[in-house]
């Protein structure tokens, strides 16, 4: 049993509702060149009143907080209204997601392999009728038992209709045969290599991407991660340590964690923000953070108590990290350092030392004080991934096509 000596892992979803930056009417003027009031802040519409659930106690109001980081590099360095102009920050339309992206012939055989698990019938992925039936858009890993969430674990449906495209760009980022080649070595632990690096008194291992990985190696990956459905849950709660920026997900192992639910957005004083705009960024955010801490799951749910591996000679031994860099080429956070994401995102090498936790290997070798440049991540490169065109370049180019594009403008820090 692969499972037998593992432990479950739990997802949760963090947001941060500690705030220490609110805009004064001084900070106001100075940012955007107007002694104008802030304006009330737009917000999302309130929710309609949930039933109450004993089973699930998890609901707990939380109060809006207005957040600008005027020490984010990217803030500092051009401003609100800077990033607006040049397309980081709004889409000049509402974007709408292709029903079934992601569902073409470059799918099927993942598709295949959840059918046959689900039913007993195996179809062979080269005669795999398209297009896919839409029960299989979503892996059941993400199915409503596996949310210890009340708006989503309950029948109340709007909110699980707003999140069915997170699920659905989460299940193609998971079972993406591009970064398969890197799950496989991950979890082939007889072939990781001692570092002679050892962190807090441990032995420190690395590990290659699988090549060529065969037909039967994939599905036995995907094996893995279908097992994974039956231990992992995920849950959101408030994050309250003040010292971490960055932190979207955390996957904890056994832990009891009080649940509750994220905060209202609130948009500070800038109401040049597009919602539907932002509202995407959280979706691609939350579908890759929820793949980023999945990946955390596989490895607990294998090695527990051991360190993660470091991935070849990178200074960082955080898988989640590591993944989910190797797809766009970088580390994608939000600008301004939120965990909802109102002013856009940015993206930096990997691993900035913004970005290193504790209780990780890091490499002695590695300088912690180099320098990181931000770039912001240009808006109209978000949206494609909802559509079939992108995961048919994905099919065409692999991984580049995931690759997100770096504009000329950058900061420094
Ligand atoms: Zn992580």
């Amino acid at each position: 049993m692969f499972l037998a000596n593992s432990r479950s892992p739990k997802v949760t979803i963090l947001r941060r509702t500690d705030s220490k930056q609110s805009v004064t009417k001084e900070e106001f003027a100075e940012l955007f060149g107007s002694s104008a009031p802030p304006r009330p802040p737009r917000l999302s519409p309130p929710l309609p009143p949930l039933p109450a659930s004993p089973k699930l106690p998890i609901l707990r109001n939380t109060v809006p907080y207005p957040y600008l980081d005027e020490d984010d590099p990217l803030i500092k360095g051009f401003g609100l209204d800077f990033l607006l102009q040049n397309g980081y920050m709004n889409l000049p339309s509402k974007p709408n997601p292709d029903p079934g992206f992601g569902y073409g012939k470059h799918t099927t055989p993942a598709v295949a392999f959840r059918q046959y698990k689900g039913t007993g019938r195996n179809t062979d992925a080269r005669n795999f009728v398209s297009p896919v039936e839409e029960q299989y858009y979503i892996h059941p890993i993400f199915s409503r038992d596996r949310w210890n969430l009340h708006e989503l674990g309950s029948t109340y449906t709007p909110h699980w209709d707003a999140l069915k495209p997170v699920w659905q760009l989460a299940t193609l980022l998971l079972e993406e045969k591009v970064m398969s080649g890197f799950l496989c070595g991950m979890l082939e632990k007889s072939t990781h290599r001692d570092t002679n690096e050892p962190f807090d008194g441990e032995k420190t291992y690395s590990f290659e991407a699988k090549q060529n990985v065969k037909q039967e190696e994939l599905w036995d990956l995907w094996d893995k991660i279908w097992r994974l459905k039956d231990i992992v849950k995920f849950e959101a709660m408030e994050k309250t340590r003040a010292n971490d920026h960055t932190t979207f997900g955390v996957t904890i192992p056994e832990a009891s964690i009080p649940g509750l639910t994220p905060s209202p957005m609130q948009y500070s004083s800038f109401d040049k923000i597009d919602e539907a705009s932002c509202l995407l960024r959280l979706r691609y955010q939350l579908a890759m953070t929820l793949v980023h801490e999945l990946v955390h799951a596989l490895w607990i749910a294998h090695f527990a108590g051991l360190k993660e591996p470091f991935y070849r000679d990178y200074r960082y031994a955080e898988l989640g990290w590591t993944h989910e860099c190797l797809f766009v080429d970088g580390a994608i956070a939000n600008i301004s350092n939120r965990v909802v994401s109102p002013y856009g995102f940015s993206i930096v090498d990997w691993p900035g030392t913004g970005l290193v936790a504790g209780g990780f290997p890091i490499r002695a070798s590695s300088d912690a004080n180099l320098p990181i440049t931000y770039f912001p991540v240009p808006m109209d490169w978000l949206p494609k991934h909802f559509t079939q065109q992108f995961w048919d370049n994905v099919q065409r180019f692999g991984l580049p096509a995931f690759k997100c594009p770096r504009p000329v403008h950058c900061a420094r820090r």
